[in-house]
């Protein structure tokens, strides 16, 4: 993409067109309304082609990833067509979320994360973990590779997070202040270890952990505010949350929309792009009409994250 493609839109429509495609141009309307430098997206998908594929086949088939709902993928590109759109939107730092699915893929994947991060700008480096021995070496060696932010999939790993089996690497990961983005709610559909409970016992051994609980905890909202209100440095994402598809599925409830407020230095702008039903902004527009004011969404799109990532 040649430098021209990167000017920002001019909000009031005084500067001459720039030539970003129309969807980008209302992410970036968004943004410089509110006076950011861009957006931080802790929730984006990276992950080697092949197992891309796999995912998008998953969701094509409708399989218990989306509890059998008809799930259209919007951005169906390649790699390199996918990061440049994420440029194109203003999204200064993106993450590659990838988990395995079982033992003994999450090296390989990690392996993978360490050579995206470093040959794609804007990449906050993003490895993984299951339960299996020799978890706390490969997470110990991720970290020293310059890994900035975990994820986990206790739904698709079918794994209990409190198992002792990752007690060691959570407690490494806690010490070294590193982010883990963690799908646990039972959205959208549930596993045997989804729920608020085996994260609270993961939270009891390691009150320090740094979990950002991936779409809001999507459906027990409620349940992961309360455990972010009780720990200080647990976070959430807002994944998926407040969108039609989502609300029309999983409503936030509007009585807990003042918990949410209340925790405005602790939620953190995530998309799922490029697996989403929907285009990018709807994301951004959804959390708009909360109404809870510019100065969250500043926070949320990106203060946050910035500051969670030193950026
Ligand atoms: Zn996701």
């Amino acid at each position: 993409m040649d430098d021209q493609r990167m000017e920002p839109v001019d909000p009031r429509g005084t500067a001459a067109p720039t030539p970003v495609g129309e969807e980008a141009g209302e992410v970036r309307r968004f943004w410089n309304r509110l006076g950011l430098p861009g957006l931080v997206d802790v929730h984006t998908h990276f992950m080697p082609e092949r197992v891309l594929r796999k995912v998008w086949a998953y969701f094509d088939a409708l399989g218990p990833l989306t509890g059998g709902l008809e799930w259209p993928i919007t951005y169906r590109n390649e790699e390199a067509e996918r990061t440049a759109l994420l440029r194109e939107f203003g999204v200064r730092a993106f993450t590659a979320m990838l988990y395995p699915h079982k033992p003994g893929m999450a090296r390989w994947l990690n392996d993978w994360a360490t050579d995206f991060a470093r040959r794609t700008p804007g990449c906050l480096h993003t490895a993984t973990l299951h339960p299996e021995p020799g978890v706390e070496t490969y997470v110990r060696e991720a970290v020293e590779a310059g890994a900035r932010v975990f994820k986990a999939h206790v739904q698709v790993g079918a794994y209990d997070p409190a198992d002792e089996l990752l007690d060691d690497a959570w407690g490494l990961l806690a010490e070294a202040g590193i982010p883990v983005v963690i799908h646990c709610g039972s959205g959208p559909a549930p596993g045997k270890h989804t729920g608020p409970e085996p994260i609270a016992r993961v939270l009891a051994r390691h009150p320090r952990l740094r979990l950002v609980v991936a779409h809001l905890g999507m459906p027990e909202y409620e349940e992961f505010l309360t455990l972010a209100e009780r720990y200080g440095e647990v976070r959430l994402d807002t994944t998926m949350a407040f969108t039609d598809f989502a609300e029309e599925l999983m409503p936030f409830p509007r009585r807990a929309l003042p918990r949410l407020a209340g925790l405005g230095d602790r939620v953190l702008l995530g998309s799922d792009f490029p697996n989403i039903p929907y285009p990018y902004v709807h994301q951004l527009q959804a959390l708009e009409r909360l109404d809870l004011g510019d100065e969250w969404l500043r926070a949320v799109c990106h203060d946050n994250a910035a500051e969670l990532f030193a950026l």
